[in-house]
């Protein structure tokens, strides 16, 4: 049966994978942009996450189009890597604005008309970088660490009612967000990857798109790692 799907950040990178994948299912998909529009086929809403007024107008914009959102993708993220002698405090809470607060924000919007029908899926969109921890990603990983502890607590919360919350730590996938990595620091990365390749994106939708089927419905509160064997045992 068809569903509306929200991903936010899907214009582009593992958000857009996402969203063409549950497309391809047959759903009535959304997307977020910032601006920039939405790619061909997709029903687009402008959304910055860190922007609760925003966040709202574009849920309403969703509902109007296509329902209220029974599969929710929290998958919109920022770095901004360094060292912490050199991370200012707006550097760290910005980064948690966007991946953290911004899953918290459109969680709680999102919570309300789920709770009505008595059924939602949410995605959370995290990192290995958050469960093993990242030399100069000390906001980000706090961030996707975050973003689990939250999860796992709407999933206790939430499961009474039909409604399962899980979370995505992918690895290394290319995309915008890792092409600005240094060569030394991809051939790091890389030698520490059990399957000694990165990923594409299509390789972390299809774990999202299986946790918001019938396949998952007795799995929540599940932090599944989509890394290639970067994280084993964190
Ligand atoms: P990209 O940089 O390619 O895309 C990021 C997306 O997030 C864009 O759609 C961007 O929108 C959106 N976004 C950023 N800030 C905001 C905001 N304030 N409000 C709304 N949307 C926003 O990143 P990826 O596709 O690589 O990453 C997607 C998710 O996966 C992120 O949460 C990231 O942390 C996570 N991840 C990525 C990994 C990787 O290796 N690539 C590894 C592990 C996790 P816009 O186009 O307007 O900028």
């Amino acid at each position: 049966m068809s569903r509306s799907v929200l991903v936010t950040g899907g214009n582009r990178g593992i958000g857009l994978a996402i969203a063409r994948a549950f497309a391809k299912e047959g759903d009535r998909v959304a997307v977020t942009h910032r601006g920039g529009g939405a790619p061909d086929g997709l029903f687009g809403v402008r959304c910055d996450v860190t922007d609760a007024a925003a966040v709202d107008r574009a849920f309403t914009e969703v509902e109007q189009r296509h329902g209220p959102v029974e599969v929710l993708v929290a998958n919109a993220g920022v770095t901004a890597d360094m060292l912490l002698m050199r991370m200012d405090e707006a550097a760290f809470t910005g980064v948690l604005d966007t991946n953290l607060t911004g899953a918290f924000r459109v969680a709680r919007r999102a919570v309300g008309p789920m709770l009505r029908m008595r059924r939602g899926r949410m995605i959370f969109i995290s990192s290995v970088s958050g469960l093993s921890g990242a030399a100069g990603q000390a906001n980000y990983a706090a961030a996707k660490a975050g973003m689990v502890g939250l999860a796992r607590s709407l999933a206790r919360e939430l499961g009474s009612r039909g409604i399962t919350v899980n979370v995505v730590a992918p690895g290394y996938v290319r995309t915008d967000m890792t092409d600005s990595l240094t060569e030394q620091r991809r051939a790091e990365v890389l030698g520490q990857i059990a399957l000694r390749r990165t990923a594409v994106p299509e390789e972390v939708a299809g774990v999202v798109v299986f946790l918001a089927g019938e396949a998952a419905s007795y799995i929540t509160g599940a932090v599944v790692p989509v890394d290639g064997g970067l994280g084993m045992g964190h």
